[in-house]
């Protein structure tokens, strides 16, 4: 079954280009042009990935990542035009996976889509991993606290797993960004400290003092020792 993706653009020609040619690469797609539109779709049309441009009619890109994520973990990546750059830690913070600059180069967002749609990694010998107060059910791709389901969008929790997998090893960002998105080319870092913000909003007793996600300064992330 072909991946289902929904672009969301409302540059009427720029959304039908990029359907056509997500089509030609083997996608189903659907186009919305507002954010309302975008939010109707989601839920009828339940997309396994969004391309979601920030400027848009009745309701802003980031609006309506923020209210998807309400609700979901689907892969969002955020189109963002070069001088809306700003934006795009904006998109970030409300839980886009990634972004890509306009114009792009269309081998760039298809690497970009499969990495986001490639299966997550189980570790070999998935069972429990624990950091601190949280256990990881790595099989059932579950986060608990204190008994407590935490909700986790897939790559949050690829992003904990990750660290909780080797609690000794300190992870740069570079590293984080090959394991964790699946890039091998040089991505923006801010990625990762955008997600590690978001992940210790939901994980950390107090996320301005971490103990779970801990950061190595200058170097990058590591698990916190207990
Ligand atoms: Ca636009």
């Amino acid at each position: 079954m072909a991946h289902k993706i929904l672009v969301v653009e409302d540059e009427l020609d720029m959304n039908r280009q990029l359907c056509e040619f997500l089509a030609n690469a083997g996608y189903e797609t659907n186009g919305a042009h507002d954010g309302g539109k975008a939010i109707d779709l989601f839920h009828s049309y339940a997309p396994d990935l969004i391309l979601l441009d920030v400027q848009l009619p009745v309701l802003m890109g980031t609006a309506v990542c923020r209210k998807i994520r309400e609700v979901s973990g689907v892969p969002i990546i955020m189109l963002t035009a070069q001088t809306e750059l700003d934006q795009v830690i904006a998109g970030l913070e409300a839980g886009a996976d990634d972004y890509i600059k306009k114009p792009f180069d269309p081998s760039e967002l298809l690497a970009r889509i499969k990495a986001r749609l490639r299966p997550i990694q189980f570790a070999t010998d998935a069972g429990e991993l624990k950091i601190g107060p949280l256990v990881i059910d790595v099989a059932g791709h579950e986060v608990r606290r204190d008994g407590e389901r935490i909700s986790l969008t897939p790559l949050e929790f690829s992003l904990l797993q990750t660290l909780a997998e080797k609690p000794k090893q300190v992870f740069s960002r570079e590293m984080l960004l090959e394991k964790v998105w699946g890039y091998q080319y040089k991505a923006d870092t801010r990625l990762v400290n955008v997600h590690v913000q978001r992940l210790r909003s939901k994980i950390e007793d107090d996320p301005e003092h971490p103990k779970i996600v801990v950061t190595e300064r200058g170097v990058g992330y590591k698990a916190g020792q207990f």
